[in-house]
């Protein structure tokens, strides 16, 4: 009869998962950091906007949901204008 502390463990053993806690602390570390630069990219550029400097029949960012007081934008690319205008305008709701 064979003693079950006499045989090999299956499974997963403590020094096993602390061997592995540097790896996961180290991919954890990497993702945040390339997380800022991928969330920085999300915006589009003025020429895929189609954006204009000026208004388009009377719609222009400051009345559009996207807008970001004093010149920004939630989807498009640093600096817009108030008096802006581009193809993903969306009026803000009366
Ligand atoms: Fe942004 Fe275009 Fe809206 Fe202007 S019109 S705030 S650039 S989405």
């Amino acid at each position: 009869m064979t003693n079950p502390s006499d045989s090999p463990k299956k499974g997963i053993c403590r020094r096993s998962v602390l061997k592995s806690v540097p790896m996961v602390a180290g991919a954890i570390i990497s993702t945040s950091a390339v997380a800022p630069n991928l969330f920085a990219q999300t915006k589009l550029t003025h020429d895929a906007a189609k954006y204009q400097d000026h208004p388009n029949n009377g719609q222009q960012c400051s009345g559009c949901v996207q807008f970001v007081a004093p010149a920004s934008c939630k989807v498009v690319e640093d600096p817009i204008s108030a008096s802006g205008w581009c193809q993903l305008f969306q009026a803000k709701s009366a």
